[in-house]
C-alpha cells in the first residue's frame, strides 16, 4: 500500500468525468488500497479515485463506521434534505453549508465485483453525495447553500 499525492485547488483532472470500471483487475484492487490509507492519512471521511489522478468510477468512504469500498457506484434513490458543513480533501482549508438529500440509497460494485446496496444517512449521506459528484467532475462548491437556506436549517444565529 501507498499514499498517494492528492490533486488540489485549480487541477483540471478534478473536473474531469471518470470512466466506469470494467475489469477488477489488480490495479483496482491496489488503487483501492492506495486511496483508503491516503484517505486515512489526510483525514478524510471519503476519498474519489479522481483526487488522486485516476479517472476511474472508485470511490471509499469511512464516516467512522468502518471502511466502504465502491466501484461503478450510483444513487437510485434521494430522500428529504440538509444543509451542513462540507468540506473537500481536494479544496483545503475551505468549508462550507451545502444542500444535499438526507438519505440516499447507492448500488455499486464491491472489490468481488458483486453488486450491493447502500444506504446512507446524515453525514454518510452526505459523503455518498459528495465522492459520487466527484466522479462528474462536480465539487462540493457546485451545491452551496444560499442565505435564505441557511437560515431555514440553522436560524440566524449561525450567520452573525
Ligand atoms: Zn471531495
Amino acid at each position: 500500500m501507498a499514499v498517494r499525492n492528492i490533486r488540489i485547488n485549480d487541477d483540471p483532472i478534478l473536473r474531469k468525468k471518470s470512466r466506469e470500471v470494467t475489469e477488477i483487475d489488480d490495479r483496482i484492487k491496489t488503487l483501492l488500497d492506495d486511496m483508503a490509507e491516503t484517505m486515512y492519512k489526510a483525514e478524510g471521511v471519503g476519498l474519489a479515485a479522481v483526487q488522486v489522478g485516476v479517472l476511474r468510477r472508485v470511490i471509499v468512504i469511512d464516516v467512522g463506521d468502518g471502511l466502504m469500498e465502491l466501484i461503478n457506484p450510483e444513487i437510485t434513490e434521494k430522500d428529504g434534505k440538509q444543509c451542513e458543513i462540507e468540506g473537500c480533501l481536494s479544496i483545503p482549508g475551505n468549508s462550507a453549508y451545502t444542500i444535499r438529500p438526507f438519505t440516499v440509497k447507492v448500488r455499486a460494485q464491491n472489490r468481488e465485483g458483486k453488486w450491493c446496496m447502500y444506504k446512507g444517512e446524515g453525514l454518510k449521506a452526505r459523503a455518498f453525495c459528495h465522492e459520487i459528484d466527484h466522479l462528474n467532475g462536480i465539487l462540493y462548491t457546485d451545491n452551496l447553500a444560499n442565505e435564505d437556506e441557511i437560515n431555514e436549517f440553522h436560524g440566524n444565529e449561525d450567520n452573525k
